[in-house]
């Protein structure tokens, strides 16, 4: 009894204090800060939301000398808090733990998520979890005590969703190791989608820096109709902008069109704003959100916070009245024409609305039978979307319909506490009542831990479609079939498609037949923003462990295959890079899953070296017409003379030859892994040259000491490694006097055929490093640098 009661005292209820939910903002400090800043460098100008805060968190007004130039100068925030998931929390922790810090020095969490394979349904999934990850697991529980961080173990939910009911706090300042991580822009906080060493910056009181970005104003008019969703605006926005739109740029929500969104809507639209590559997504403070804070039990923040809504919680009015004059672009969006949208398959900015989906499956030929309907995830799994998701099965359920035949139907809880919730208010009971499995409070099948291998559609790599709430379809990303094609949608959509087994089916206009052989339409969905009787909190085991315990040792066996200890990287020689092999010349997209591949690879994110043998798999090889994973040796006589990019890459590496890769445009879009980075680096690689990056990558790559460049001349410069780039031998000119006020590096190529230059080519390329980063790069990382800072070596 007494070791039961020690037990149950480090859990955390939910009532247990400020680390088991946010503290109340300082919005004193942050006033203060920002008044500062507009009183000096600002000049009274009038501010957006996005500014406000970002100024409000700046490290040191004081240092800066005029007001920062979006697109060009680097801020230095100090974030108020972290959220690290456990496949990336585990390299940021192997970094913290040498960065020789005793404890964080902001509030941080851990959330087991992504680890769970889900598809037994939600207690065999987490009983298995521990089987599989139970290694992973204790190491990141030890280094939680050690460092005083909230541990969320494995079934207690999905990152986003939890940072969303517990930790997000308008007007505040999060880094988050996840890409999705602005899902808490949905009450107000920027929330920023940042690589293990950004957050092991924050985690160590290290000012962390963002180049200024643009604001990308989007307003809002009128209000949802019926079957809509706020899914919907951010499907519609995906489509407008691209996968590229956002890049640069904090998406700010405004207009009269907020005021009808729940909180957990505009969560929603923050949360897949990362597939426009935006820094994040933010949306000013309304009563939608003061409810949600309300109901999750933190009326203390909605008070602090509704006295601050008029003036730091929204924008300035001059940019209420005058948008255009404020934003750097606006997007508009009518809330009251628009369509529910499907985007894919293969990217999330492929957007068809729903009454062009019909004539759009037949046309493009996608596989209109649904083989797989999947809801939840960190996106879509609040109140309201599961309300309204289950008044459409109960419609079903009615009239003794279940999913169609060879349709499985799938649900991702995002959290313990909705998970309970819907349980006690009879969803679940809805959702099962037509066939559904309900998963474990995880990320599951949206990151490919899914175990669909057996399912004949993925052994016979055939090609169908599935259908999910979700935000992300890159190929292959759910059940590793490339010829899946994947929409995502909303869950009322979802549901539709569940329903009738059909892409091309449309709620709105089409019917079902019920069990008696009649037909149907289905009405339009009902549900509630909160729950009546206030959130059920689930059970107690998936409350936070809070535990401070600073001798902890951190267990790390010599033997793991998943779990080793970091050893710094070598720093940069001072010389030029001379004898640099081109790797491989990568054609088209080519994204951080490409790089670093997840699925069954996420096993290994502690284990650099056994990594590091994805590296760059999923990239095809513009000099052997799109071949994926295929790459020449360029060095004469070093074995494999042809194989695969890792192999390659290792073959170079034990050589001591130094490589380099040659991208297009937007490299390293998608996640914010910053293994991404490191294998590379690990590998041996040195510059990676690209026609444009996508920013967490590129600052990934500078954080592990790898140089990255763009060329000055994309469209003709890109060409010369395309053809036949085992031949080119690369050395650098302006590295060796690198500095932040000459972007200037030019790669000296010459192409060696049988022993003798047959051409040579002067390629212009710049670098983006502040000079703090070129500290890192001199110093072989930014890891290296703090450790020197700690005085740990
Ligand atoms: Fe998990 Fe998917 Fe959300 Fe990422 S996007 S946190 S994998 S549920």
């Amino acid at each position: 009894h007494g070791l039961r009661s020690i037990a149950a005292r480090r859990y955390a209820t939910a009532s247990s204090g400020p680390q088991a939910r946010a503290a109340v903002p300082n919005y004193d400090l942050f006033r203060q800060r920002l008044d500062k800043a507009r009183a000096t460098v600002l000049e009274n100008k009038p501010l957006t939301l996005a500014q406000k805060i970002l100024y409000a968190h700046l490290h040191d007004v004081s240092s800066m000398s005029s007001a920062p130039v979006p697109g060009e100068t680097y801020l230095k925030l100090s974030p108020d808090r972290v959220a690290m998931q456990d496949a990336s929390a585990q390299m940021a922790i192997l970094q913290f733990m040498l960065s020789g810090m005793k404890q964080t020095a902001v509030p941080t969490s851990i959330h087991c998520d992504h680890l769970v394979e889900a598809y037994e349904g939600a207690d065999k999934d987490v009983a298995r979890s521990w089987q599989t990850s139970r290694e992973i697991y204790e190491f990141l529980q030890a280094a939680s005590q050690k460092y005083g961080i909230a541990f969320w173990k494995p079934g207690s939910g999905i990152i986003h969703q939890l940072v969303l009911e517990n930790y997000a706090a308008p007007g505040t300042l999060m880094l988050g190791t996840d890409s999705h991580t602005p899902n808490a822009g949905g009450l107000g906080m920027l929330a920023i989608g940042v690589g293990g060493a950004d957050a092991v910056d924050a985690m160590a009181s290290i000012p962390w820096e963002l180049k200024a970005p643009r604001v990308l104003g989007v307003r809002l008019s009128g209000s949802l109709h019926p079957w809509g969703s706020p899914k919907d605006v951010i499907l519609a926005l995906a489509g407008k902008l691209t996968v590229r739109g956002g890049t640069g740029y904090i998406v700010e929500y405004f207009g009269e069109g907020v005021a009808s969104l729940s909180c957990t809507g505009m969560a929603t639209i923050c949360n897949m704003g990362a597939e426009v590559g935006a820094t994040t997504s933010v949306f000013p403070y309304t009563p939608s959100m003061a409810r949600y804070l309300r109901a999750t039990q933190r009326a203390a923040i909605a008070a602090a916070a509704d006295a601050q809504q008029a003036t730091y919680l929204s924008a300035d009015e001059q940019v209420a009245q005058s948008p255009e004059k404020y934003y750097d672009e606006i997007v508009d969006i009518d809330l009251s024409s628009l369509e529910p949208g499907y985007n894919g398959p293969f990217t999330p900015d492929l957007y068809t609305p729903r009454s062009q989906m019909a004539d759009t499956v037949g046309r493009e030929q996608w596989s209109d039978k649904v083989s797989a309907a999947l809801i939840g995830s960190c996106t879509n799994s609040s109140y309201q979307d599961l309300s309204r998701a289950a008044s459409l099965a109960r419609q079903a359920s009615e009239r003794g319909l279940k999913v169609a035949a060879g349709t499985e139907f799938l649900v991702s809880p995002g959290s313990e506490q909705i998970r309970a919730t819907m349980e006690r208010d009879g969803i679940q009971q809805a959702f099962e009542s037509i066939g559904a499995q309900v998963l474990a409070n995880a990320c599951g099948p949206c990151i490919g831990q899914w175990n669909r291998d057996e399912n004949p559609v993925v052994k016979n790599r055939e090609t169908n479609s599935i259908v999910s709430s979700f935000n992300r379809n890159f190929r292959a990303r759910n059940d590793g079939n490339p010829n899946t094609m994947n929409f995502l949608t909303s869950p009322e959509m979802v549901l539709g498609a569940a329903l009738s087994g059909r892409l091309s089916f449309n709620p709105l206009v089409d019917t079902l037949t019920d069990s008696a052989g009649k037909e149907f339409r289905l009405q339009p969905p009902t549900g509630d923003e909160l729950p009546k009787d206030g959130y059920a909190q689930g059970r107690d085991e998936y409350r936070p462990l809070l535990d401070h315990q600073p001798a902890m040792e951190i267990p790390i066996a010599p033997t793991s295959a998943r779990l080793q200890t970091l050893e710094a990287f070598v720093p940069w020689s001072g010389q030029e890079f001379s004898d640099t092999r081109v790797l491989v010349t990568v054609q088209g997209k080519c994204t951080t899953d490409h790089i670093s591949a997840a699925g069954k690879w996420l096993k290994y994110k502690g284990h650099l070296e056994n990594l590091s043998r994805n590296t760059l798999i999923g990239a095809a090889n513009a000099a052997m017409d799109g071949q994926v994973n295929l790459v020449r040796n360029a060095v004469e006589g070093l074995e494999p003379a042809q194989g695969t990019i890792p192999d390659v890459a290792l073959a170079y590496k034990k050589a001591s030859v130094p490589w380099l890769v040659i991208a297009d445009y937007n490299y390293g879009e998608g996640s914010a892994r910053e293994h991404a980075a490191m294998q590379p680096r690990f590998l041996g690689c040195n510059m990676v040259v690209a026609r444009s990056f996508a920013r967490i990558h590129e600052t990934n790559l500078k954080k592990q000491g790898v140089l990255p460049l763009v060329f000055a001349r994309p469209d003709e410069d890109y060409f010369i490694f395309a053809k036949d780039p085992h031949e080119l031998v690369v050395r650098t000119q302006g590295v060796s006097d690198i500095n932040e006020h000459n972007p200037v590096v030019s790669l000296l190529v010459e192409r060696v055929r049988g022993g003798n230059v047959v051409e040579s080519y002067s390629v212009e390329c710049r670098h983006t490093m502040s000079a703090d980063q070129i500290g890192w790069f001199k110093a072989g990382s930014a890891l290296n640098l703090i450790a020197s800072q700690q005085g740990a070596r």
